[in-house]
This record gives structure tokens, sequence and C-alpha cells, in this order.
């Protein structure tokens, strides 16, 4: 017979490495729902044939690195889309009408995992990176109502571009890109965000020294994999409060299950997937 699986994934390139693929199918499981998570590997030049060819049974996708900016070519967003209509990146599609439809998960979930480890409102914050996962983070304590923002990205006219977005939409906000690593002022701030891939290769280097670290300091990492980067250590090592990313991926990857499913997410079966992937890495 047949299956009548219900097809979900994750579009980027690459994305073998992905810890979604058993996240989103143990999910399925403890539901009972007849659907599978896979990964498509598309490069940047063939995303629009890709999004065009997509066969019926494929219900929902994640989209990660390059394509979370040009996927907005190929779908819409609407009233539903949240943040996605805000920050133009969208890391999560589904079909609705024949039609795929945009949203952000990325926003709310690091939201809610910051927010777990420390309130960003009316907090000083510097963050190295503006690409996908720097934008959304930005836009995230833009929200909560940091009271200071200083931006970090080797490519200064995407930390331009971001600030010029979100200048305009919080007034409150005070927020700037700057030139160097050490023009962030981690001294004089309370909350330490890396955004960037830097620490995911054991070559990478750390992008702060360790005398700009302080005690009152908090650290997130966005990577997840390895857990404790370089920058996580030596932030450790001065006393530092820290978090990886994990728990952003755990919250992302649920608000994205629950839009396609329509379904509470399964967040203790989805959690140990994600620990048994990295603990067997
Ligand atoms: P991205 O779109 O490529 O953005 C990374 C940005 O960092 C780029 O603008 C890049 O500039 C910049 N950069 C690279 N090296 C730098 C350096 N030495 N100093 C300052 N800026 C530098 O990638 P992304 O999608 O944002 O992903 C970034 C990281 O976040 C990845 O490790 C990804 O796995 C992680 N992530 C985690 C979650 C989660 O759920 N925890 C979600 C999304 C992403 P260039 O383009 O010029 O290199």
């Amino acid at each position: 017979m047949v299956s009548q699986a219900r097809v979900y994934g994750l579009i980027g390139y690459p994305v073998k490495h992905s810890l979604s693929p058993a996240m989103h199918n143990a999910a399925f499981k403890a539901l009972g729902i007849d659907a599978r998570y896979e990964l498509f590997e598309v490069k940047p030049q063939d995303l629009n044939s890709f999004i065009k060819s997509l066969d019926k049974g494929i219900f929902g996708l994640n989209i990660t690195i390059p394509h979370k900016e040009k996927v907005l070519d190929f779908i819409r967003l609407n009233e539903d889309s949240g943040f996605a209509r805000y920050i133009k990146a969208v890391n999560t599609i589904v079909r609705r009408d024949d039609q795929w439809l945009g949203f952000n998960t990325d926003v709310p979930g690091f939201l809610r995992h910051l927010k777990e480890n420390i309130d960003p409102a009316n907090k000083k914050i510097a963050i190295l990176g503006a690409g996908g996962a720097g934008r959304a983070v930005t836009y995230a304590i833009a929200v909560a109502k940091a009271k200071e923002i200083d931006i970090f990205d080797i490519d200064k006219e995407k930390a331009h571009g971001l600030v010029s977005l979100l200048k305009n939409m919080f007034k409150d906000v005070n927020i700037k890109s700057v030139d160097t690593v050490a023009e962030l002022n981690v001294w004089d701030k309370d909350i330490l965000i890396n955004a960037t891939p830097i620490g995911m290769k054991e070559s990478d280097p750390c992008l702060v020294k360790e005398e700009m670290l302080h005690k009152k300091l908090f650290v997130y990492d966005v990577i997840y994999n390895p857990l404790e980067t370089k920058l996580l250590a030596l932030a450790k090592k001065t006393g530092t409060k820290t978090s990886n990313g994990l728990g952003m991926l755990l919250y992302q990857g649920m608000l994205s299950f629950e839009i396609w499913t329509g379904k509470k997410a399964p967040e203790e079966v989805m959690w140990q997937s994600l620990l048994s992937q990295i603990s067997t890495k």
C-alpha cells in the first residue's frame, strides 16, 4: 500500500547536520500523526524551481541558511504571519489554500528561551552577527524593550541595514551598529549575544577577549552544536552566567510544529530527542 504520510522538512544549503528531523519525527510519532520530516538540500540558484515543483504531499517546511530572506519572493505573508512581516525573514512555511504562507518562529522561540534566563527589558545588549539569526534576535530584544542595542557584523552593510530597519520601528530603543568588537563596549553591557556561526568549528576563534567579560554579564550563544563554544567556556571561566541555543531550537521547532499540525507540540519528547542527538554526536 502506498504511504499517505504527510511530508514536512527543512530546506537549506547545507542541511545534512540538522537536528530537526529527529525532533519533529519524534513529535509526529508521539502524537500518532502519519507524517515525516525530511531534509532537502537546495542550492541558492535552485530555490525558485524547487518551490515551484513542490509536490502536493508536502505540507510544511522550515527554511534555513541561505534562504530565509530569498524565500519571500515565492511565498506570501499575511496578518497571521506575525514577526516575519516585520523582519522580512521566514523560517517556516505552510501550505494554505494552495499557496505558501510564511512565518518566523525564531523570534518568539529565542525570546521565550532568553526570558527563562534573563529579562531583556531595560538592558544594555551587545550582539555579534546581523544575518538570519541576528535579525531575529535583535528584533526580539527590541520588542522586549531593551534599552540599548549595539550590533557588530563583519559585513557592515548588513549591520547598517538591520539598524535602519529597526530604528524606524522602535523609536524608544537606542540602537546602533559598530565597526569593531571592541566598540561593542561589552564591559558596559548586561547581555552579550553571539548570533554568528563563529564557534561551531573547533578551529573557530573566540570573538571576544577575556578582559571584555565581567561577572554581571549574561552571555547567550545561539549555537547549540557544540553545546559549549569557546565563547561560553571563556564566559564561564570568568564567572559569567551563560546559555547555548538549544532551547531556542526547541521552542522555534515547537512553534513550527503547531503551525503545521494545529496540535500542541510535545515539548518533553522533542527536548529529549535533541539531547540524545547532541550526546551521540
Ligand atoms: P547567517 O545568515 O550566515 O549570518 C551570520 C552573520 O554573521 C553574517 O552576517 C556573517 O557575515 C556574520 N559573521 C561571520 N563571521 C563573523 C565575525 N567574525 N564577526 C562578526 N560577524 C560575523 O547565519 P545565521 O542563519 O544567522 O546563523 C548563525 C548561527 O545561528 C548559526 O550557527 C546557526 O546554526 C545559529 N542558529 C541557531 C538557531 C537556534 O535555534 N538556536 C536558529 C537560527 C540560527 P558574512 O555573511 O559576511 O560571513
